[in-house]
């Protein structure tokens, strides 16, 4: 995490804790991740509700706060991970109940073979053998019943469980994805970014890491609202996805910032990726799909930086920070590798993408 970052976040942090001083909501881990998230202002809908609270005067109560909660940021995967859970749950106890009930019949079987072994060494009368004989019948079509029963109640719990585990699955997969544009989230590609150092230094192939944040992207959400920023959003996530291709990873970092782990990838080929990925946003017009109304272009600034032998995942993430910083400052819509880092520093700002 860079000193920037660090900061910003300490920001956010400070200014959640006074918002539920002051509104007297109790600071439970839930209602700090909602007035975070209120801080950082990520979340443009929670806002404009949590915003509309403020300017009437309402006194925001637990209640209140709750739902707000649950309505924008409980997530959805928690809960689905839960029902599958608890249904494993169920499943898991019936085979058991039905394993018990089974073993039940075979023990009160086994004592039944037990007596008739001891029975046989007496001297038996035909009469009584045939008695013998009748008895340890019934009880082995007991037997043979109870292992049916066994056999069908395994045979749906083993379809069951199949289903469960697909659900499973899928939840996984989910909880992986980014709701809004459906590519990798923040989890993945954190996971994805320690993998990826792993095989590279293990190899020795290079590795290079791209981060995109969208210029003015406040301005374009201020102008034509946030349901049209979002569906830019998906815009640039399927455009840096189209132009990324193997093992590499294409994530929402967060915010209206993405990011790409390109393995197998020096830093000259990575530069090429992220000016084919700007180019293909800026060449694109927007226009809103529901009146046609033109929307103008975005355009997007870029870092690059490739792995170095001794560097960790901070150190790595913070260069790539560093050289998008680097092309925000020299005047955005533009790609910035660590190369050119101390060149760009040290010249003056101006803003090449002023619309
Ligand atoms: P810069 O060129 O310096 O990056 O300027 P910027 O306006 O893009 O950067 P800033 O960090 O000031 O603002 C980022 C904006 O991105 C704030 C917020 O309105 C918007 N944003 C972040 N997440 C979302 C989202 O999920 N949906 C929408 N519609 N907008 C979002
Ligand atoms: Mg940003
Ligand atoms: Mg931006």
């Amino acid at each position: 995490m860079s000193d920037q970052e660090f900061r910003r976040a300490l920001g956010y942090a400070n200014a959640a804790f006074d918002l539920l001083k002051r509104s007297s909501i109790p600071p439970y881990p839930q209602f700090y991740e909602l007035m975070y998230t209120y801080a950082t202002g990520v979340n443009p809908s929670l806002n404009n509700r949590i915003n509309s609270v403020f300017r009437n005067g309402i006194t925001p109560t637990n209640d209140l706060a709750e739902t707000l909660y649950n309505e924008f940021l409980k997530s959805d995967v928690n809960d689905r991970m839960s029902s599958v859970s608890e249904r494993m749950h169920a499943r898991i106890e019936a085979v058991h109940e039905a394993i018990d009930s089974a073993m039940t019949t075979a023990n009160a079987y086994s004592g039944s073979l037990q007596s008739a072994s001891g029975d046989l060494d007496q001297d038996l009368s035909a009469q009584d053998i045939k008695q013998l004989a009748t008895r340890l019948l019934s009880e082995t079509r007991r037997m043979q019943d109870t292992n049916r029963e066994l056999e069908r109640k395994l045979a749906a719990s083993r379809d069951d469980i199949a289903a469960l585990q697909r659900d499973l699955d899928d939840v996984r997969r989910e909880s992986m994805l980014d709701p809004l544009t459906k590519i990798a989230n923040r989890k993945s590609f954190d996971e994805g970014l320690v993998e990826a150092m792993d095989e590279a230094t293990e190899t020795g192939t290079p590795l290079s890491l791209m981060l995109l944040d969208i210029d003015h992207f406040k301005n374009f959400n201020d102008t034509f609202g946030h349901q049209t920023g979002d569906q830019v959003l998906r815009l640039v996530a399927m455009t840096l996805k189209s132009n990324i291709k193997g093992k590499d990873l294409a994530a929402r970092y967060g915010g209206e910032e993405f990011v790409a782990i390109l393995p197998y990838t020096d830093l000259k080929g990575a530069v090429i990726v992220a000016e084919n990925i700007r180019k293909a946003i800026q060449a694109k017009e927007l226009l809103k799909r529901s009146t046609g109304e033109k929307l103008g272009r975005i355009s997007a600034s870029f870092g690059v930086a490739s792995l170095w032998p001794n560097d960790n995942v901070t150190s790595f993430i913070e260069r790539a920070d560093r050289c998008l910083y680097a092309a925000k400052h020299a005047g955005r819509n533009r790609v910035v590798s660590e190369t050119e880092l101390v060149e760009i520093d040290e010249a003056p700002p101006k803003d090449a993408s002023a619309a």
